[in-house]
């Protein structure tokens, strides 16, 4: 292939490349480049982010599945051919490269597979302090949404237990090749100082998805399937609907539903 070859956008793999360089540069720059050596750019297609990110004195790492845009990379990348790793960013055990180490995430990546990218981001959050991404923008103002608000739900809470989440700005479909048919918003989440939590951190999982899993629903009914104590059920938390609870009380529930569950 040669060295300016396109990739020609595929429709599987979710590709819509960006192409407005002053927008790249700024989703780059959305990233402290501090407390960290590393920085994962997922998807980077044909590096339009990529290139600011190498100006930068972290090491810049990226995964993409697809194989076009990799022959991409490694031929208009010269310095960072032995950097990029060919592999599905859900299914690859990244501590084959980081080796424990932290690293910050960042990419404009598939729309589709945004939120299963923030759950993975969950599970590794003792080695990701800083992560920023494109989303369709609904899903990002969802992530940073407060309680009381219809779109809260199990990623606001479980996001915003361990980082600080801002909705940083709103890009429009007319800077994408080719547009998507909806809004993007760039989302910045900067882990908290204090993110080990005081309740069991498995069970705030559970909690939290059965909860919302009937979110008309109050927490005494949606919450059946833990067997607690008609003692415990007794507490007016439990008249509660999941998005009436704040994260904090999502925690302190966890608390009391362990405690029950041990007796
Ligand atoms: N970041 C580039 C490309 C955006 S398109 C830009 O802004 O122009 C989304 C990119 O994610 C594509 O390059 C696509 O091949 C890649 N991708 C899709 N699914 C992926 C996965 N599971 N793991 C890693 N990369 C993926």
């Amino acid at each position: 292939m040669s060295k300016d070859h396109q990739v020609k956008a595929k429709k599987h793999l979710g590709q819509h490349f960006l192409n407005d360089e002053s927008i790249a540069e700024k989703i780059a720059n959305t990233l402290s480049f501090e407390g960290y050596k590393h920085v994962l750019e997922i998807g980077p297609g044909m590096g339009v982010l990529t290139k600011y990110l190498l100006k930068k004195e972290t090491k810049t790492h990226v995964i993409e599945i697809d194989t076009e845009s990799v022959e991409f990379l490694k031929n208009n990348y010269l310095n960072l051919a032995d950097r990029v790793i060919e592999q599905d960013f859900l299914k690859y055990d990244l501590n084959l490269i980081f080796n424990h180490e932290p690293f910050a995430i960042i990419g404009n990546f598939p729309y589709n597979i945004s939120t299963q990218i923030v759950f993975k981001t969950l599970e590794m959050r003792n080695q990701v302090p800083e992560f920023s991404g494109m989303f369709q923008k609904e899903v990002a103002q969802r992530i940073c949404s407060k309680e009381g608000s219809k779109v809260y739900g199990i990623l606001s809470v479980l996001v915003q237990a361990f980082y600080h989440a801002e909705y940083l700005f709103t890009v429009p479909p007319s800077v994408f090749n080719p547009p998507p048919k909806v809004e993007s918003g760039v989302l910045l989440l900067k882990r908290k100082a204090n993110y080990t939590l005081s309740c069991n951190e498995a069970m705030l999982f559970k909690v939290v998805k059965t909860a919302f899993q009937q979110r008309r629903k109050t927490l005494r009914n949606s919450l059946k399937t833990f067997n607690l104590s008609d003692n415990l059920k007794a507490n007016s938390i439990f008249d509660k609907r999941p998005e009436q609870l704040a994260v904090q009380e999502f925690i302190e529930l966890t608390k009391l539903i362990e405690t029950d569950v041990e007796q």
